[in-house]
C-alpha cells in the first residue's frame, strides 16, 4: 500500500488570495495528493520589511478561503515555534510528528529560483517531495535551467520526463503547469492602501472579513515593521 502524500503549502498569506487557492487545487489534482495543508508563516523570514497582518487574522483568512474545500485545511504549527519560520524546520518537524505520512512541499517557480537564499533551501528534497508550479510566466524552461545549474546541490537526478526529477530517498521534484492568475498579496495590499476594490482577487468571505476589520487591516498594512 502506498503512503498518503500530504501537500504542504507554505506562505505568508498576507492576505491569502485566489492565486494561492487555484495553484494548490491544481497541484493536488495533478499529483493526486491525499490532502493539502496551508501553513502560514508566523514570522516570515523572506519578506523584506513589508508590513504583515497579525498571525491570527492571516490564519482566519486562510480558514475562510478554504471553507467548503474538502481535503484542504490550515495547519497552525508555525505559531508555536519561536524565531523565524524556516521551511526546513517545518518539514523536519512534520516528518518527526507524522511518520506514517509523506509530505510534498508546494512552491511557486519564483520561490524555487530563490531557494539558494533559504535556510538549507537546496536540501529541502531530503525532507519532502517538492512540487513547483508555474508562476508569472516562469515555466518548465526556467525549471530546467535552474536544475541544470543546481542539480548537484539539490541531489536531483533527471528522468526521461523534463518535469520530473528524482530526489534522495525515492522522493520527487515535479514541475506542475497551473492556470496563470497574476494575483499577488502585494498587489492586493497596494490596492487596499489606495482605497481600490479587491473583489475577485480574494474570495468573498476573505474580502468580507478584511472589510469587517478594515481599521486593523489598514493599520496592519501601513505600520512600520519592528526591527
Ligand atoms: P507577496 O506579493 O506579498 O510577495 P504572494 O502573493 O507571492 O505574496 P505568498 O504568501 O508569498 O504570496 O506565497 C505563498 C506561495 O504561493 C508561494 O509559493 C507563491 O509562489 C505562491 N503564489 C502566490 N501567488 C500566486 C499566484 N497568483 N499563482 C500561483 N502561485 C502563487
Amino acid at each position: 500500500m502506498t503512503r498518503p502524500v500530504i501537500g504542504i503549502f507554505g506562505g505568508t498569506f498576507n492576505p491569502v488570495h485566489v492565486g494561492h487557492v487555484r495553484a494548490a487545487i491544481e497541484v493536488a489534482e495533478a499529483l493526486s495528493l491525499a490532502a493539502v495543508e496551508f501553513v502560514p508563516a508566523a514570522r516570515p523570514p523572506h519578506k523584506n520589511g513589508e508590513p504583515v497582518l497579525d498571525f491570527p487574522l492571516r490564519l482566519k483568512l486562510c480558514r475562510l478561503a478554504l471553507d467548503g474545500l474538502s481535503g484542504f485545511s490550515v495547519n497552525t504549527m508555525e505559531a508555536d515555534r519561536p524565531g523565524p519560520s524556516y521551511t526546513r524546520d517545518t518539514l523536519a518537524s512534520l516528518g518527526r510528528a507524522r511518520p506514517d505520512e509523506d509530505f510534498c512541499f508546494i512552491l511557486g517557480m519564483g520561490d524555487l529560483l530563490s531557494l539558494p537564499t533559504w535556510k538549507d533551501g537546496l536540501r529541502l528534497g531530503r525532507l519532502a517531495h517538492l512540487a513547483v508550479h508555474a508562476r508569472e510566466g516562469l515555466g518548465l524552461e526556467h525549471f530546467g535551467h535552474f536544475l541544470a545549474a543546481r542539480a548537484a546541490d539539490m541531489e536531483a537526478a533527471p528522468t526521461a520526463d523534463p518535469a520530473v526529477w528524482e530526489l534522495p530517498g525515492g522522493r520527487r521534484l515535479t514541475f506542475v503547469p497551473v492556470a496563470r492568475l497574476d494575483v499577488s498579496s502585494s498587489d492586493i495590499r497596494d490596492r487596499w492602501r489606495c482605497g481600490r476594490r479587491i473583489h475577485g482577487l480574494v474570495g468573498e468571505a476573505v474580502r468580507h472579513e478584511l472589510e469587517t476589520h478594515a481599521a486593523a487591516v489598514t493599520a496592519g498594512w501601513s505600520r512600520p515593521v519592528p526591527a
